[in-house]
């Protein structure tokens, strides 16, 4: 035992541990494991950090001003409620450490972003798992667990690790029912990629209420997952709370200044979209005519079904595809041990992959 003791509500969350296990070293990597953006960053955001580099003598600015004016005039929002992060998983605490007591419950999807349980312990709060219809989040589940003790819901729309998206309409619907005391965050990382007519992201629900947030992030779309930037579009007495808690300067300025040239370059983001749109379904046809079972999916990333028999399984392609290089996620750990979870990569690597799964479920060795 150590002499000294972290929180009791911290107990059993285990240490992050690198994904490169069974890569070859000095070989190609092909990282399709993370959701990270096909396209790489921008050209232009990484003009305008090589050149914001030699000022980092300077503290960024508290606000943060150019990045939030930019995000309020793409978005058409308040910049005064834009709260910036360094990733949006660094809100995600933040707001948990603002919000939620110790002893209260925070409720996310049973197959949510695993940052959420892991944040509610570390503000002292009990995570409660709502159950999944499917694979895709209930309302009715997460309406079913609250009681008096519940502060924070967290949804993640689209969600991750399962790429399915609710229809505006149900979030609105979660919001109309919840209690007002407890607040509501949606997590749309994933929204730029998002085709579907009925898909909004959350903010006319921010600007509706005064106790929903929504969370956005550059290192999904925007290819700038190095970066660690993420914003929060609040209510103005939440955006104050947010302020009064987050470290003044937690945003480098080097990555502002990528970020606003981002924001500013629209053809990149068509360009990211339109990629998307061309390979994910691609990639989901090549799966089906191999025999496995792509679920459908709003977003980047989408979770694949592989057979039960022992050697072709989902356990079992792990780490043949880590042998040629290529890393996916386990889905074990979620609960899901049948399937892997993948992300849209280059057309390259798209065909790599493809390549690398057939030859896996023809019994290649390596
Ligand atoms: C990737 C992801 C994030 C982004 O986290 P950052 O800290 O901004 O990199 C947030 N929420 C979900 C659901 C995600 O999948």
């Amino acid at each position: 035992m150590p002499s000294v003791a972290p929180k009791a509500s911290i107990a059993g969350l285990v240490a992050g541990k690198p994904a490169l296990a069974g890569a070859p070293t000095g070989a190609r990597i092909v990282r399709l494991h993370l959701n990270e953006g096909a396209l790489g960053p921008s050209p232009r955001a990484i003009a305008a950090m090589r050149e914001m580099v030699g000022r980092i003598d300077r503290y960024p600015g508290i606000d943060a001003s150019g990045l939030v004016v930019a995000l309020g005039q793409k978005h058409g929002i308040d910049p005064a409620r834009i709260v910036l992060g360094c990733g949006s998983d660094e809100l995600i605490q933040f707001l948990c450490l603002a919000y939620v007591e110790p002893g209260e419950e925070v409720i996310h999807t049973q197959y949510g972003f695993v940052q959420f349980p892991i944040a509610t312990r570390i503000a002292g709060g009990i995570p409660v798992s709502a159950p999944d219809d499917g694979f895709t989040a209930s309302v009715d589940a997460i309406l079913e667990r609250v009681t008096a003790r519940t502060k924070l819901v967290f949804l993640a729309n689209p969600n991750n690790p399962t790429g399915t998206a609710l229809p505006a309409e149900e979030v609105r619907r979660l919001r109309e029912r919840l209690p007002d005391r407890v607040l509501l965050v949606v997590d749309a990382a994933y929204a730029e990629y998002v085709q579907r007519p009925d898909y909004t992201a959350g903010i006319e629900l921010v600007e509706a209420t005064d106790n929903t947030v929504m969370l956005r992030t550059f290192s999904k779309a925007f290819g700038m997952a190095g970066l660690r930037l993420g914003w929060a579009y609040c209510p103005q007495p939440v955006a104050d709370v947010l302020y009064s808690v987050r470290p003044p300067y937690g945003v480098n300025s080097p990555s502002l200044a990528a970020a606003v040239a981002a924001v500013e370059d629209q053809a990149f983001q068509d360009a990211t979209v339109a990629h998307n749109a061309r390979w994910m379904p691609w990639l989901q046809e090549r799966f089906r005519e191999l025999g496995l079972e792509p679920m459908p999916t709003a977003a980047n990333f989408m979770m694949v079904r592989f057979p039960a028999e022992p050697g072709r399984n989902a356990e079992a392609v792990r780490p043949f595809l880590a042998g040629r290089g290529i890393l996916v996620r386990e889905m074990a750990g979620y609960g899901a041990p049948a399937y892997i979870r993948l992300s849209v990569g280059t057309e390259d690597e798209n065909r790599l992959l493809v390549d690398a799964v057939r030859d896996f479920l023809n019994g290649a060795n390596s």
